[in-house]
């Protein structure tokens, strides 16, 4: 069994800075580290902003700025040996299967071939994300899926391959129930899983219902949220939280790896959403999507 004290988080977007500050606020040392910037003098820029934004972020009083201030900031090119000294490396890049696979051929090199190893992918098949690296690397290796804001949502799904060792998903298991507040469900590596596959599918009615009856993204949240019994952000200031960007890489996901034609074409990215993402509106990390953020 490994005693998770220390953890790294690779990618500094809209989950992989509030994992981390859900890990500091658990009482680990927590890495946070992003890409180099191009074009940018400071080279820790990106996950620097991550940490700068959640100090800011409402609601603060749930985070201790102080352990927030504590994470260690770095980047993929300088920082990557600090990995060998830490039990759980946790990848949340953007939901591209080729970029998580180079990452994670580059975190190989410096593994201390006992930590645990795990992806944040929405729904990209954890099997592809790990295959070509070596067994015992592929061994401690598992999807783990929090959701967002993972401070608050309680779900955390895990995704063994056949591969994964099944000490590492006790242990994640044990560790996220015990230390991280989480419930967690065991899934198989299936597009977008369980809770996202059911999640999208709604939202993909939703916006079929919008070609034929003329809701707005406001009446839509009115009907969908407490009324329902769910939360006010319900379904478009959802969208806006998770990002527009990766709200499509998540339906073209099941689009594409579905073998079911109702669902293909249930999952087509909605029109409103491909034509705010070629705007360059992705949400609130852009400030501007369905809603704006000032
Ligand atoms: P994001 O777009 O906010 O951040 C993506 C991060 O990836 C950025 O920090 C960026 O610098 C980095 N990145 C982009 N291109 C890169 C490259 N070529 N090489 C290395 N790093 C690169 O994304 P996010 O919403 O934080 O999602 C991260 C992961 O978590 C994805 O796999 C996503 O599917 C998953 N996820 C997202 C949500 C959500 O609500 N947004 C929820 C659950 C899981």
């Amino acid at each position: 069994m490994i005693e998770i004290k220390q953890v790294a988080v690779l990618g500094a977007g809209v989950m992989g800075r509030a994992i981390a500050a859900h890990f500091a606020n658990a009482g680990l040392t927590t890495y946070l580290f992003d890409r180099v910037p191009e074009n940018e003098l400071n080279r820790n820029i990106l996950a620097a902003n991550a940490k700068e934004s959640l100090l800011r972020e409402k609601p603060l009083p749930l985070f201790s700025s102080s352990l927030v201030s504590s994470i260690h900031i770095g980047n993929f090119e300088d920082d990557f040996h600090k990995l060998a000294e830490v039990d759980w490396i946790i990848e949340a890049v953007v939901e591209d299967e080729s970029i998580k696979q180079q990452l994670l051929a580059k975190v190989e090199q410096v593994w201390n071939g006992k930590s645990i190893l795990s992806s944040n992918t929405s729904g990209i098949s954890v099997h592809k994300i790990i295959n070509d690296r070596s067994t015992s690397f592929q061994q401690h290796f598992l999807g783990t899926h929090f959701f967002n804001p993972p401070r608050y949502m309680k779900l955390l799904e895990l995704i063994p391959t056949k591969h994964t060792l099944p000490a590492i998903t006790q242990e994640v298991q044990q560790f996220a129930e015990e230390r991280l507040g989480k419930g967690v469900v065991i899934g198989r590596d299936t597009p977008n899983f369980i809770a996202n596959r059911i999640g999208t599918y709604g939202i993909q009615v939703i916006f079929q219902a919008m070609e034929k009856w003329p809701f707005s993204p406001a009446m839509v949240d009115e009907l969908t949220g407490p009324l329902l019994g769910r939360p006010k952000s319900a379904t478009f200031r959802t969208l806006d939280l998770v990002g527009l960007d990766t709200y499509a890489h998540v339906v073209k996901n099941v689009r594409e790896h579905s073998s079911d034609q109702a669902e293909i074409t249930a999952f087509q990215t909605p029109v409103a959403i491909q034509k705010l993402i070629d705007e360059g509106a992705l949400g609130e990390k852009t400030k501007k999507g369905f809603y704006r953020k000032n």
